[in-house]
């Protein structure tokens, strides 16, 4: 067996054009959807991951506006300049850019997103409503490898899924979003005894550990759909992922390549959320109707004053 290649470029392609039309079916009744983001100090792998956002952005025609701050800033600052974007009607999605120098409490800056505006979906709120399966915003990069895989038609209900790292940003939100879709989930991590014993077992694998050749063809199922999240750059230069590509290809049913798999899923999905906070903010205010076709998340108006996101005048 060799296994299809998901192509990330063409899955994303096609959840931008849906974008794009949302985006444009907003702006006919005066809504640009708006996303700001927030990025402190002068990490260089951030700033290429902010202009990467920034122009996917403005690729489906959303606008978009960087604040940038020195990395010295007290974290009070940030946290009045998000106050200050919850307030504004022009802007949807807030996003603050990680990681944040040492003396931000993270928490607490992520916590001062409105949850209608958190597109990362880094808000507490946000990543408890993935237990519930009520969440308003998925983080990004599990939302892209669930489009990928409804993207092939691949069935989740009743599958046994491992998902290989625990972070909370990639493995822990991706076991969470494949349980409420009912496939039957393993976490491993960094202590897990044997990996191979519970991959092996996976009709879906999905691999967010940071490491290069971690997984081998051995300990694939032959069958098995596997999705590859890792980003690793070797010293030689080449980007390559956490699985074995061209040996695990011969066993797997499907397999994401690395780069051109779930990376341009990830930057996409920030679009998407995007695109679905202007949607649901002028639902809110009652200026477009329902647009036909279109999903918007659950609504927070029945919680406690404290979490719910101001509704822009
Ligand atoms: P992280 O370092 O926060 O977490 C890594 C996880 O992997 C931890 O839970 C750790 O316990 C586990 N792990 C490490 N070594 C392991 C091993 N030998 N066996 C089993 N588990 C192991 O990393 P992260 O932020 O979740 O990112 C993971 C990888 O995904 C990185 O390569 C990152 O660059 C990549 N990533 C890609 C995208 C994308 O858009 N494609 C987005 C986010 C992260």
């Amino acid at each position: 067996m060799v296994a299809k290649i998901i192509d990330g470029h063409a899955v994303a392609r096609q959840v931008r054009a849906q974008c794009r039309d949302i985006s444009d079916s907003l702006k006919a009744g005066g809504v640009t959807p708006g996303l700001a983001v927030i990025i402190v100090g002068n990490d260089p792998a951030s700033k290429v991951y902010v202009a990467n956002k920034i122009k996917a952005c403005s690729e489906v025609g959303l606008s978009s506006t960087v604040y940038a701050f020195e990395a010295g800033v007290e974290g009070a600052v940030v946290e009045a300049e998000i106050e200050r974007l919850n307030a504004d009607p022009t802007v949807h999605g807030i996003l603050v850019q990680l990681p944040l120098p040492k003396h931000f409490d993270v928490r607490r800056v992520l916590g001062a997103i409105s949850i209608d505006k958190d597109v990362d979906g880094f808000h507490l709120y946000n990543v408890g409503g993935l237990v519930l399966g009520d969440t308003v915003f998925p983080p990004c990069t599990p939302f892209g490898v669930q489009k990928m895989l409804e993207f092939e038609n691949i069935r989740i209900e009743g599958q046994n899924v491992v998902v290989v790292g625990a972070s909370n940003i990639v493995g822990k939100p991706m076991a969470l979003m494949l349980m409420q879709q009912d496939a039957t989930v393993c976490i491993c991590h960094a202590k897990t005894r044997d990996l191979a014993q519970f991959t092996i077992l996976a009709d879906i694998l999905v691999v967010a550990a940071g490491r290069p050749n971690l997984i081998t063809k051995e300990m694939v199922r032959t069958g098995a759909v596997v999705i590859d999240v890792g980003i690793n750059r070797l010293p030689d230069g080449r980007l390559v992922g956490d699985v074995d590509f061209e040996g695990v290809r011969q066993k797997a049913s499907y397999i994401t390549p690395v780069p051109g798999g779930v990376g341009p899923m990830t930057v996409t999905m920030l679009v998407y959320n995007t695109v679905h906070a202007a949607k649901r903010q002028a639902d809110k205010l009652g200026k477009l109707g329902k647009l036909a076709g279109v999903k918007t998340g659950e609504s927070v108006e029945s919680l406690p004053k404290a979490y719910q996101a101001p509704v822009p005048a």
